[in-house]
């Protein structure tokens, strides 16, 4: 069943296979889409995301439209119930872009009449009210700005093009665009910052009345100059003491502010949670489109190149750019299930981790995940709660560490049923 391993940009192993069942594949009307707009004004120096310096002499924005259009009439999914616009920068893209790509979305998906939500990750540099409205015109309805930090010099620590300046002036622009469901992103836990300085900075970000926050504690992916500067003994990491007391507090903080934490990194006023990475966090499927972009049909996960010219010529000349997939067995998918849910609020439900995977139910007969987590129950990382599995307040700033136990799962334990990916 299995014909590859997984790719480390999902937290997991390389050794994909190139695509042979994915070509076929057809998502279930419904599934969410995702939007990879990979061009960024400067690449921030914490970034391992797929991301392309917008000046370069290879960016060619129109062709890369006209790619993703291509994608969409191929393999765009009928009807999704979300579309996410990530990057990269989608807000630096034109109106005339903006209006192109998306009008040409709807013609092929129907997104417009079908989504529950429309988002758009934007950056402070590139969104005035002018382009809020258009955003809104086009179907647009909830806009994720990229703060990262109110203090210059860890905006300059970053390799950030903004001000602090424009990112109020960006959230500003939204609301009065008629934005009811505005996120910002903020990134704590940076070499040479206080936790009272912190805590001034999210309070300020509060005052503003974001319906929802994403805060991320600063990570030091392989490779990022931010990663190299701390290797070189350029920057100090804050000690795990200290990294504890920002995750804490920034968690007591929010919450105390009326958010609820409804994933480790993720809080939001009611009703506010974003619905399309809730999506992610049940390992439900997706389809991905754009340089770099992954997509789940089925058991499949397969995955574009991560080079912009690759993938357009190949997406030019048939539609289909995947130069990896991977099905994962049974007890791969019922452990992505659980690893995923974990870092949520509302924690995982094992019959829906099974049914995800594939797997039988044999009552009375707890699965290798169950029993798995009645260890780290008996450790007190894990909770059981109303048939949900979900951390413990000790095990949650341990939440990456805990939910990795569950990718090696035992496979002789999962009886699979015999399940046929959606084509
Ligand atoms: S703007 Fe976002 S995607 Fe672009 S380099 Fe910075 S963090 Fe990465």
């Amino acid at each position: 069943m299995k014909s590859g391993k997984r790719r480390s940009d999902s937290g997991l192993e390389d050794d994909a296979c190139a695509p042979s069942v994915a070509p076929t594949l057809r998502a279930a009307d419904g599934t969410a889409l995702y939007v990879h707009l990979p061009y960024c004004v400067a690449l921030c120096t914490y970034c391992d995301f797929f991301s392309v310096v917008a000046g370069d002499t290879s960016r060619d924005v129109d062709g890369t439209v006209t790619a993703i259009l291509r994608e969409a009439q191929r393999r765009g999914p009928t009807a999704p119930r979300t579309v996410f616009f990530g990057g990269g920068t989608p807000s630096l893209l034109s109106i005339d872009e903006l209006t192109r790509l998306l009008d040409g979305l709807d013609e092929h998906t129907g997104f417009r009449a079908s989504a529950q939500e429309v988002t758009l990750e934007c950056n402070p540099e590139s969104l005035d009210l002018h382009k809020a409205r258009a955003l809104r015109e086009l179907g647009v309805d909830r806009l994720s700005i990229g703060f990262q930090s109110l203090d210059p010099s860890l905006l300059a620590t970053f390799g950030r093009v903004h001000s602090v300046d424009d990112s109020f002036a960006a959230f500003r622009a939204a609301r009065d665009a008629g934005f009811e469901r505005v996120s910002v992103d903020l990134i704590y836990g940076v070499p040479g910052q206080t936790l009272d300085e912190w805590e001034r900075d999210l309070a300020r970000v509060l005052e503003l009345g974001p319906d929802h926050v994403s805060a991320y504690s600063l990570a030091f992916e392989d490779g990022t100059p931010l990663t190299l500067a701390v290797e070189r003994g350029d920057l100090e990491r804050l000690d795990e003491d200290t990294e504890l007391a920002f995750f804490e507090r920034t968690r007591a903080q929010l919450i105390a502010a009326g958010f609820e934490p409804y994933e480790i990194s993720n809080f939001a006023t009611t009703d506010q949670r974003c619905r399309h990475n809730e999506g992610y966090w049940r390992n439900a499927p997706y389809v991905g489109l754009g340089p770099g972009a992954v997509s789940k049909v089925g058991d499949v996960r397969f995955g574009n190149p991560r080079s912009v010219g690759e993938w357009k010529r190949a997406t030019l000349a048939d539609g289909f750019a995947a130069t990896w997939e991977e099905q994962p067995d049974a007890a791969e998918r019922i452990g992505e299930t659980w690893w995923l849910g974990l870092r949520t609020l509302d924690g995982v439900d094992p019959s829906h981790a099974r049914a995800v995977a594939g797997i039988e139910e044999t009552p009375g007969e707890p699965d290798s995940a169950e029993r798995e987590a009645r260890t780290l129950e008996d450790q007190g990382l894990l909770e059981h709660v109303a048939g949900r599995w979900r951390l413990t307040p000790r095990g949650l700033p341990l939440a990456d560490a805990v939910a990795r136990r569950f990718l090696n799962l035992d496979a002789f334990r999962f009886p699979a049923r015999d399940a046929a990916p959606g084509r």
